[in-house]
Order: structure tokens, then C-alpha cells, then sequence
């Protein structure tokens, strides 16, 4: 029975050490939205992802985002230029060069 828990223990110590740290985890579910991963890194980042709750909500975000952004490409392409008022210019204006005496 020893030589099976043997087994077992390497066979975890080898899926464990397919799973990247959560920087590398976070830049892998960037690009696998982008492309596809090689399986070795794909499974090492499901791994990851299935036992670290922070990696798992934020890719659930990053996919909601870009979800979003894709349904909706006219909401964010239509930017509202950012203009100040001729007196917002005048009081930042104002405000700098009492600041510099
Ligand atoms: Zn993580």
C-alpha cells in the first residue's frame, strides 16, 4: 500500500507543479483570450484557476469585460470629448500660478 501513496503523491506533486504562480496565471488568462494555449500551459492554468479563488474571479471579470466591450462596441467607441469651460480653465489656471509664487 505504500508504493500506491507513493504513486499518488507524485502524480499530485506533478499536476501541482504544472500550476503557474497567480502573476503568470493572470498573464495566461489574458492571452488565452486571445489565442490558444499550448495544453500543457492550458491545463497547469486550469489547475490554478480551480484552486485559487482570486485567479477564478478575475478571469470571470476579464471575460465579462471583454463580453461587454464586444456587445457593445458602440458604447464605449463614441467618446464624449473632455473639454473644460473657458472658467474651469481660468480657475486651474489661477490656482497653478498661486501656487507657484
Ligand atoms: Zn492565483
Amino acid at each position: 500500500m505504500n508504493w500506491l501513496t507513493q504513486i499518488a503523491k507524485t502524480l499530485l506533486q506533478g499536476l501541482l507543479d504544472l500550476s503557474p504562480n497567480c502573476k503568470t496565471a493572470v498573464r495566461l488568462q489574458s492571452a488565452a483570450l486571445e489565442r490558444k494555449l499550448p495544453f500543457r500551459r492550458w491545463l497547469g492554468l486550469r489547475l490554478h484557476v480551480l484552486l485559487c479563488k482570486w485567479c477564478r474571479r478575475y478571469g470571470q471579470q476579464i471575460r465579462l469585460i471583454r463580453h461587454t466591450a464586444q456587445t457593445h462596441p458602440d458604447k464605449w467607441v463614441k467618446t464624449v470629448p473632455q473639454q473644460l469651460s473657458p472658467a474651469a480653465r481660468q480657475r486651474i489656471q489661477a490656482k497653478l500660478r498661486s501656487n507657484q509664487e
